[in-house]
């Protein structure tokens, strides 16, 4: 197949994300109050086939998480491993998202943004801070009491734990479990199929949620706030190119620069959305198809990562609390960095990857520290933005640790990892193989005789 061909739905979705972003600035700069352009186009068209695409990934989350997993367990084959892939995996989660508060703290108080803020200038909205959920309740809450409910609610912690427990039972019973091991790998396959599906349509997706975010936000939000947006801009820099990488590279010698260009399509995609629970499906793709993580344990990784690792929510927690300090003129002090380091990692395991929840979750870090919760009604404005870029380096966190942990354990395919075609999504994916379509007719004809 030629090359170019094969690379085309990436670049897509890549093409889909630019042109929106420009086609939003222009209606923002020029058409904005344009009556038409606003209700028929951003919040009908856009918004519409913005939220399709959205839905359309959700729909595939639940059922591939919970095949994926019940396979990924039972292809580690015992539970030693199984303990030591998900201690591993959890320390690294939460050593990253440590050294991303740290650094975001640091980069804060030396820029120090919002220490010339003027109050007045600025609405202070109505700040509707929910309460955020207390820590205690995000542990009791892992174990679902109905996983039923669990699975249609999309409570990804509950579905991970019930999804492990069926798998190391389908372990446990041993052979005759093998026919439900066999339907769950096909199962699995299916969905995996649903994915490269839905992902064909992606750059149209992309293109109206895009479009419709900046055509509503425009760029000049940004101004009274950018000393704020560019700290949480910069440490997100920082973080993705400095940290990541460098752990990556130290704990694996693998190329950092690979690894980026295989993970630009699911960091499009999280920009896109702001959501890594919604990207689960394509962060898995790449890291298993792409990266050359065994599904053992990108199965197991990649959903426990977008639901507990944060990297980038933390960060904009780190900067939100300096900036809110600064602006209310409270002096934190060293204890009270600290406590704000411990109360953004505990956040940021209870984050759900969906989009703004970060700063909901915000509201515990300030609380902790005694800081206005006024000050979230601060930032709001300028979050919608800085969610899509967080999300984008969420994932990636959850991406460099599962290949961590997969060359860690043996389970990396380093040819897949080299090799720049793998898992490239393939135009000729989404149409049926003749050899299957003849089997299917032939099915098809024995059922008619019978
Ligand atoms: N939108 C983020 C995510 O899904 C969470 C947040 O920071 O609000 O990863």
């Amino acid at each position: 197949m030629a090359e170019g061909r094969k690379m085309s739905l990436t670049i897509k979705v890549l093409y889909g994300l630019v042109l929106g972003l420009i086609t939003g600035i222009i209606i923002n700069t020029f058409l904005a109050g344009n009556a038409f352009i606003d209700s028929w186009v951003v919040n009908g068209l856009f918004h519409m086939i913005g939220a399709m695409f959205i839905s359309a990934l959700k729909m595939l989350v639940v059922p591939l998480v919970t095949f994926s997993l019940i396979c990924g367990v039972c292809g580690i084959g015992d539970i030693a491993a199984l303990g030591r892939i998900g201690t591993k995996s959890f320390a690294l989660y939460i050593l990253t998202t440590a050294i991303a508060i740290s650094t975001a703290i640091l980069l804060a108080t030396i820029v120090g943004p919002g220490k010339s803020f003027q109050m007045e200038g600025i609405e202070i909205s109505e700040v509707a801070a929910k309460d955020a959920p207390p820590v205690t309740q995000v542990f009791i809450d892992i174990i679902p009491s109905n996983p039923v409910s669990a699975l249609a609610n999309g409570e990804m912690l509950s579905i991970i734990f019930y999804a492990i427990m069926v798998g190391v039972s389908i372990l446990l019973v041993g052979r005759k479990a093998k026919p439900i091991v066999e339907g769950a790998e096909m199962l699995n396959e299916v969905m995996m199929k649903m994915v490269t599906l839905v992902m064909s349509v992606a750059h149209v997706g992309v293109f109206c949620l895009i479009a419709k975010t900046f055509a509503q936000q425009g760029i000049g939000l940004l101004m009274p706030m950018a000393s704020y947006f560019l700290t949480v801009l910069g440490s997100l820099v920082v973080h993705l190119f400095i940290t990541l990488l460098a752990l990556l590279f130290i704990f694996t010698r693998l190329s950092p620069i690979t690894f980026m260009k295989k993970m630009r399509n699911a960091q499009a995609f999280a920009f896109s959305t702001a959501s890594s629970s919604a990207t689960i499906p394509v962060t898995l793709r790449s890291v298993a198809e792409r990266l050359g993580v065994n599904n053992s344990v990108a199965s197991f990784t990649v959903p426990l990562g977008a639901t507990i690792n944060m990297d980038g929510t933390a960060i904009m927690q780190g900067v939100a609390t300096v900036f809110i300090a600064n602006v209310y003129g409270i002096e934190l002090g060293i204890a009270g960095y600290l406590t704000v380091i411990g109360m953004s990692v505990l956040a940021s395991i209870g984050t759900a990857g969906v989009p703004g929840v970060g700063l909901i979750m915000l509201a515990m870090v300030l609380n902790q520290v005694g800081l206005p919760l006024e000050g979230i009604g601060i930032i709001m404005g300028v979050d919608r933005l800085l969610d899509m870029c967080r999300t984008a380096v969420n994932i990636t966190g959850d991406a460099m640790v599962s290949t961590v942990v997969a060359k860690g354990e043996g389970k990396l395919d380093i040819n897949v990892y080299n090799d720049p075609e793998a898992g490239m999504l393939d135009e000729d994916d989404i149409h049926i193989d003749e050899t299957v379509e003849a089997e299917l007719a032939k099915a098809v004809e024995e059922t008619h005789k019978a």
